[in-house]
């Protein structure tokens, strides 16, 4: 059974954000899988006065002290997460790849990244793919300035992980501004 790091009280299993975690029921700090943080990230269904509400009454501060992993109870690393508008000081357990998030801590992270310019991008981009998803028309276009783009030869001059934005970011930019 795992318990709480700070609490010493049985974790809880619940979900957050359609991930399961594991939940302490006094200090409602998470311990969240390494592998589920970017689902996590990338799911925005905790509408963000909620995230600002277990914010404010959760958050307490960083906690200093070094922690034990739930798992396997090795001293936990100190982990600096930079994000858009703040960073934040969480523990993580490379042998177990797990994160431990205090109180509000997880509703800040995905609060700040949310934030940032690569959920907005990723967002609009989802958005504009659903709105093209349901108009031929625009769609037909959309799919002309990809092939434009590849004309180019743009896509291969850039590496793999850049052609996304690149062409989707031109593609739809272009696109939008002609709205
Ligand atoms: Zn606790
Ligand atoms: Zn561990």
């Amino acid at each position: 059974m795992k318990k709480c790091p700070i609490c010493e009280i049985p974790l809880v299993p619940c979900e957050y954000e359609n991930q399961r975690v594991m939940k302490c029921e006094k200090c409602h700090g998470y311990l969240v899988p390494q592998f589920q943080l970017n689902s996590i990230q990338r799911i925005d269904d905790i509408p963000k006065e909620e995230l600002l509400n277990e914010a404010k009454e959760d958050f307490k501060g960083s906690i200093e002290d070094d922690i034990r992993c739930p798992k396997c109870r090795i001293t936990m690393d100190k982990m600096t997460m930079n994000l858009a508008s703040i960073s934040l000081d969480i523990d993580s357990c490379h042998t177990c790849s797990l994160i431990w998030f205090d109180g509000g801590e997880l509703a800040l992270a995905q609060l700040g990244y949310e934030d940032t310019g690569k959920f907005q991008n990723e967002e609009n981009m989802r958005k504009g793919m659903a709105e093209l998803e349901n108009d031929s028309e625009r769609l037909a276009e959309f799919e002309d300035n990809l092939d434009k783009l590849k004309e180019d030869k743009i896509i291969d001059r850039v590496v793999e992980g850049l052609v996304e934005d690149m062409v989707y970011g031109t593609a739809y930019g272009s696109y939008a501004s002609r709205m």
